[in-house]
């Protein structure tokens, strides 16, 4: 019998104001307002190592990588990412699927779908689906303050 566990993830990120890079899942959005983070705020690494984890039952990324550790300052988060996907599979579960929602006013997502799905299945080595949507202009995201992304993942044994 194929035992099966869903994890819910979810991030935000401030946009910042110095002239850092924008990057999510992996890939750089080239003349977009970075986010603010002691890594490098990718939220939707970010949110896809939470949805693993939690589908795992291993806690979350803050405490396997704790942002008061100098270790994980301005680090790639896909490295987190592939870090917790290894976790997650010493703990016996496959990875089913991921699917993830980023949600801001900009930049537009679609051009770079491709470009992210891909970076989030090779870390996984199992399929990845991304989707962009507005806030309409409702709340912080709406004011185009930043990025949210919700992800969620599933896990077989
Ligand atoms: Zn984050």
């Amino acid at each position: 019998m194929t035992t099966m566990r869903i994890g819910q993830g979810f991030d935000i990120h401030r946009f910042a104001d110095d002239d850092r890079p924008l990057v999510l899942a992996g890939v750089r959005f080239a003349g977009e307002r970075g986010l603010l983070g002691h890594s490098d705020a990718d939220a939707v690494a970010h949110a896809v190592s939470d949805a693993l984890l939690g589908a795992a039952g291993l806690g979350d990324i803050g405490q396997h990588f704790p942002d008061t550790d100098p270790q994980w300052k301005g680090a790639d988060s896909m490295q987190i990412l592939r870090a917790v996907v290894e976790k997650v599979r010493a703990a016996g579960w496959s990875i089913g699927n991921v699917d993830v929602n980023v949600v801001c006013e900009r930049p537009k997502i679609a051009p770079h779908r491709e470009a992210m799905q891909k970076n989030l299945a090779a870390a996984l080595d199992a399929p990845a689906s991304v989707k962009g949507r507005r806030a309409e202009q409702l709340g912080s995201i709406g004011r185009g303050e930043g990025i949210m992304c919700l992800a969620v993942a599933l896990l077989t044994a």
